[in-house]
């Protein structure tokens, strides 16, 4: 068994195959592991993740994978998410007492951020999310409509859209409300914030990413596979409407009973010939998938600028700050050394593409200061931008389409990433959904049927009465 591309999707389907006895031979180009969702060292010794990474209670999938390889220890879990205006009012999003549907009750009437009419179109549209148990009829115009389009129809707010729906959703799903299959968004309401209390809270990691995937190479290791590193594969064969083997450097040629290509969908077009497309009708549409950024800054402070292990801005360009000293350095809100590492996040990011790094640093760096007054006095010991281009597949209207399943008319070729149809969005959740659907589709080629795909966390409180 081969796969290709030793990101979360590669990871996922890798080690569920080792699990049912495969012996897996993974492959992967660069010198470590975990694809887009990874870390890596600065010639300074700093580790950094290439950009913050987080998950939601609801990534059942994801949760069950760090449990496999023993990770799932290294992910803090956090019930109260915070949100600060350049006015520096505060808003909550907490749990309260009260059950599903009704649990951010309590602190979305006290979110100072958005005024009372902006509350009550909020409360219309979410009415309407609940009563269509998470899909609403209009969902499934042919071709999909936008995000915008969707909270235009229920007359949403300016301050509604621009401070609550937008805030959330070009965080989830990295791409601005026009431009987002409504569909997606509205998922993300349903499973996140209204069908049980627990798939809003937010999973941190507590290591550098790259420290998640420890034991990916021992679970695939111990049942005889192995993990390559710096292994390009540059071709594949095909013939007779089956892969024959992949191609590497130098000539060498590997084959296998089956073939996972776990790869970012850019990379897999360039992989594809006429001939597979021909066999394979779903591997024509991967150059129609658009991609979208996101930017991370980071920022070492030679003091303690800021106590909350994160915080969500609105009104600015910055979206998100993150406490890397806190998150890393114990128990929430704990700092070990006396400077501080900020990490910033700024989803959907098209204005910075064009930008210089020191244009970015200083435009961020002004907002830090102004959301977080400890900062005005600190002094900026060192910062790094680092500008995704194609960080996602952008969750366009109609975009699940163009989407392939991870099993293929060509024999013995199975697809994994997070742009195969998965029904999620570009994810770490959606990656490994991926993968286990991938060896799934394997096993079941190789009548040795097995299940990996966790189910969705089942609705709770009074909705579970109602679905
Ligand atoms: C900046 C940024 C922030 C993000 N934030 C979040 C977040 O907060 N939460 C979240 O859930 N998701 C987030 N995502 C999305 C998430 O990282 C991805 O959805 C997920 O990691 C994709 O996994 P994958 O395995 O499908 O693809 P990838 O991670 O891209 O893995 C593909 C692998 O294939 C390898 N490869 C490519 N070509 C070849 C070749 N020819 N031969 C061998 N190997 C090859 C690549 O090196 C890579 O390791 C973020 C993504 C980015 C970029």
């Amino acid at each position: 068994m081969i796969v290709i591309g030793g990101g979360l999707a590669g990871l996922s389907a890798g080690v569920a195959l080792a699990e049912a006895g495969w012996r897996v031979r993974l492959f992967e180009q660069r010198p470590f592991l975990g694809g887009r969702a990874t870390s890596y060292v600065l010639p300074d010794g700093e580790h950094v993740d290439n950009c913050q990474h987080v998950t939601l209670g609801c990534c059942t999938n994801l949760e069950d994978f760090y449990r496999r390889v023993g990770s799932a220890g290294k992910i803090k879990f956090f019930d109260r998410l915070l949100f600060q205006d350049p006015q520096g009012r505060t808003g909550e999003m907490e749990a309260g007492m009260l059950p599903a549907p009704f649990h951010m009750t309590g602190s979305f009437a006290s979110f100072a951020p958005l005024t009372l009419a902006d509350k009550r179109s909020v409360a219309r549209a979410m009415l309407d999310i609940l009563r269509a148990k998470g899909h609403t009829p209009d969902l499934d115009v042919p071709g999909g409509i936008s995000m915008l389009q969707w909270l235009k129809r229920r007359r949403q707010t300016l301050g509604a859209i621009e401070r609550f729906w937008r805030v959330v959703l070009v965080s989830a799903l990295d791409e601005e409300l026009d431009r987002t299959d409504a569909r997606f968004g509205v998922d993300v309401f349903w499973k996140a914030f209204l069908s049980n209390r627990s798939g809003y809270r937010m999973g941190v990691p507590a290591v550098p990413l790259a420290e998640l995937y420890d034991g990916c190479k021992t679970e695939i290791e111990k049942r005889g596979g192995e993990v390559n590193l710096r292994m390009p594969v540059r071709a594949i064969r095909v013939e007779g409407g089956a892969v024959q083997n992949v191609e590497f450097d130098g000539g060498r040629f590997e084959t296998a009973d089956a073939y996972v290509f776990a790869l970012p969908h850019q990379a897999m077009a360039e992989l594809t010939d006429e001939e597979m497309k021909r066999c394979e009708p779903g591997l024509a549409n991967l150059e129609k998938i658009g991609a979208a950024p996101i930017t991370g800054v980071h920022f070492w402070f030679d003091r303690e600028v800021m106590h909350e292990p994160f915080v969500t801005l609105l009104d600015t360009t910055t979206q998100w700050i993150f406490n890397k000293t806190a998150l890393y350095g114990g128990s929430n809100g704990t700092v070990k050394q006396s400077g501080q590492y900020l990490q910033l996040v700024i989803s959907a990011s098209y204005d910075l593409l064009q930008k210089s790094r020191q244009e970015i640093i200083d435009l961020c760096l002004r907002e830090v200061q102004q959301a977080l007054p400890a900062a005005r006095d600190a002094k900026l010991l060192k910062a790094t931008v680092i500008k995704e281009a194609a960080a996602t597949f952008s969750p366009q209207p109609g975009v699940d389409l163009l989407r392939p399943k991870q099993e293929t008319k060509i024999r013995r070729m199975f697809l994994a990433g997070d742009w195969t149809d998965t029904g999620w969005p570009a994810t770490m959740e959606g990656a490994v959904r991926s993968g286990y659907l991938a060896a799934e589709a394997v096993l079941r080629s190789a009548g040795t049927p097995r299940a990996f795909l966790q189910p969705d966390l089942p609705p709770d409180g009074l909705v579970a009465w109602l679905v």
